[in-house]
């Protein structure tokens, strides 16, 4: 729903403006997304070009966020635990943990995954196995290029209208990146979206032998904190309806394909 009305946003802000965003400069790393100049070619953003994007924005989510070093021992049992499925579903994938109390995690069109030590200290193993399959899954079902080209087309907006000055320009970069990422990171996946990455998380579970019961139990811990706001929390249906889900298709009962 909010991306509705942030795109809604988007395309009002593009219309009222001739000359968009991804000025040359701003956007160094970007690619075809630097040479956006028209309303047309900024609506048929390509994929790669959300990639891109995405790519960029973890450049700086990372840098602005505590990454576990290498040997720290989040950044050890992150590694331990994703070997077996470093490329998956013809995604590369990269991993990192951020060092930070909150119970998160997510993906991004590009092929990463960050895991927040919070939920790390939650989770089991195969718990947080069954979190990054979910996760994976909505990257492959396109559910985050969906959400990364909103925020690409709603930065394009905002920079057109703020118009003119070009001395800020280098500036600009980081914190629109910053805008960005809030934007991605912020949004909430739809009802259909979560349900349909839970069901793919189930089959990365199944598919490599982890244990599919281990779905369950996070989701079960997750509700346990549902009053909180953070993206896995706060999403639709709640966590304990997700968890009965998982337990009815790992015990064969019924729920299954729905
Ligand atoms: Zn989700």
């Amino acid at each position: 729903m909010k991306n509705t009305k942030l795109l809604a946003l988007a395309a009002l802000l593009l219309t009222s403006q001739a000359h968009l965003a991804f000025a040359q400069g701003t956007f160094g790393g970007l690619g075809s997304l630097g040479a956006i100049a028209d309303v047309a070619k900024a609506a048929t953003l390509s994929e790669s070009d959300v990639i891109d994007g995405s790519r960029q924005m973890m450049v700086h989510q990372d840098a602005t966020n505590k990454v576990a070093p290498a040997g720290d021992k989040y950044a050890k049992r992150l590694s331990t635990l994703t070997s077996k499925f470093a490329n998956e579903d013809g995604l590369k994938l990269n991993f990192k943990a951020y060092l930070s109390p909150q119970i998160n995690a997510f993906a991004t069109p590009d092929g990463s995954i960050r895991v927040y030590s919070g939920l790390m200290d939650l989770m089991t193993d195969d718990e947080l196995r069954g979190v990054i399959g979910h996760e994976i899954g909505h990257t492959k079902l396109g559910h985050s290029v969906s959400g990364m080209k909103k925020a690409l087309l709603l930065s394009a907006g905002r920079k057109g209208a703020a118009a003119s000055g070009n001395g800020a320009v280098s500036a600009l970069a980081g914190s629109e990146l910053g805008a960005i990422a809030e934007t991605v990171l912020n949004a909430q996946f739809s009802q259909s979206d979560e349900t349909a990455s839970d069901d793919y998380g189930f089959s990365f579970m199944k598919k490599h032998n982890f244990n599919v019961g281990a779905m369950e139990s996070a989701f079960r811990k997750l509700a346990k904190g549902e009053s909180g706001g953070h993206s896995l929390m706060s999403t639709h249906p709640g966590s304990a309806e997700r968890a009965d889900r998982m337990k009815a298709k790992a015990t064969g009962s019924g729920a299954a394909g729905q």
